[in-house]
């Protein structure tokens, strides 16, 4: 049996390819391999990587078996659904595009993002793109910015997808390995990609491939060479992500400056909300942690009670 990592999955339809030879075949799934008990809508995803048998006559090839992942990201199915779809697994790195404006950032949803990726172990790069737009009417707002992620332990890197600044930094980032790209619609993304390599035209905006039967709707995803020896996965939209399965006690860990700070806290556990001699509250307190993350951890606190 061959082994193939899938780089496309539009509903029951898949393409693999041996990375990092970039040669894509079609391939369907053997009906056991379906029905492996899995809770997800989709047994396998872009990023597997497969067993296949290659097909006879021209037939598609034949997924037998997926290999162990070494991460992967989920979403729920529906917006109701317990159930969840895998995104993309085995993921060297996730870029998260934002941007100060249009559209506007949101910070609670940025740190929803980062601590999914943390949960899963996945290297995460923040891309503050357009700066063009802002840095230099509003130099303090992006300092601000890149200080507070910087400061919590993560890669930011400022660019302009438009007039090609940071471009460079980002196509070596994206010279090996698979690398996921997400971001709000409108911050740039296509752009951004069409930057890195011009070769590729993205779609953008999540095609619904296969929702007629009403259950649920399955979006294609796919990945794509880079252009200098990586690759690179466009997530469509952003409906759904930040999901993980994570207890109220444990998010202060995916904050990685609350974690650092937590080893002074008197009590264990500690929420770091009310309880005295939290170092946490002392280090929000005399400036260590910003202001903006620790709300967001108050909001991913609160919001967890409101599921439960
Ligand atoms: P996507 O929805 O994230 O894929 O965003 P697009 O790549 O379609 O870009 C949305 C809009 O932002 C388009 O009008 C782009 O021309 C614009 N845009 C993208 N990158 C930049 C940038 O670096 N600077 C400026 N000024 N506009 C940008
Ligand atoms: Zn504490």
């Amino acid at each position: 049996m061959e082994q193939a990592t899938v780089v496309r999955n539009a509903g029951s339809r898949y393409e693999l390819s041996a990375l990092p030879e970039w040669r894509p075949f079609p391939a369907v799934l053997r009906g056991k391999v379906r029905l492996g008990g899995s809770s997800s809508t989709n047994p396998v995803a872009v990023g597997d990587r497969v067993l296949y048998c290659e097909g006879e006559n021209g037939a598609p090839a034949q997924i037998n078996g997926v290999l162990p992942r070494d991460n992967y990201l989920i979403r729920r199915s529906t917006n109701l659904s317990r159930r969840t779809h895998v995104i993309a697994s085995n993921l060297d790195r996730v870029f998260v595009v934002c941007t100060l404006y249009f559209p506007e950032l949101k910070l609670p949803f940025l740190d929803r993002l980062l601590v999914t990726c943390g949960v899963y172990h996945i290297p995460v790069t923040i891309l503050l793109n357009k700066i063009d737009l802002y840095a230099e009417e509003a130099p303090e707002q992006v300092e601000r910015f890149v200080e507070i992620y910087r400061s919590a332990g993560y890669e930011v890197l400022p660019l302009s997808a438009a007039k090609g600044q940071g471009v460079d930094g980002l196509k070596a980032l994206c010279s090996s390995g698979v690398n996921l790209f997400c971001g709000e619609s409108g911050v740039g993304k296509s752009t951004l990609l069409k930057a890195v390599n011009p070769a590729l035209s993205p779609r953008t905006g999540g095609i619904s491939v296969s929702h007629l039967q009403g259950c649920h709707t399955t979006s294609l995803y796919e990945m794509f060479p880079s252009g200098n020896g990586g690759f690179i996965i466009d997530m469509p939209g952003l409906r759904g992500f930040g999901l993980v399965d994570l207890e109220k006690e444990e998010i202060y860990k995916y904050f990685p400056e609350m974690l650092a700070a937590s080893a002074g806290c008197r009590f264990t556990p500690c929420t770091h909300t009310h309880e005295p001699g939290c170092a946490v509250k002392e280090a929000v307190d005399a400036g260590e942690i910003f202001p903006e993350r620790y709300n967001s951890y108050l909001g991913m606190l609160e919001e967890d009670r409101k599921f439960r």
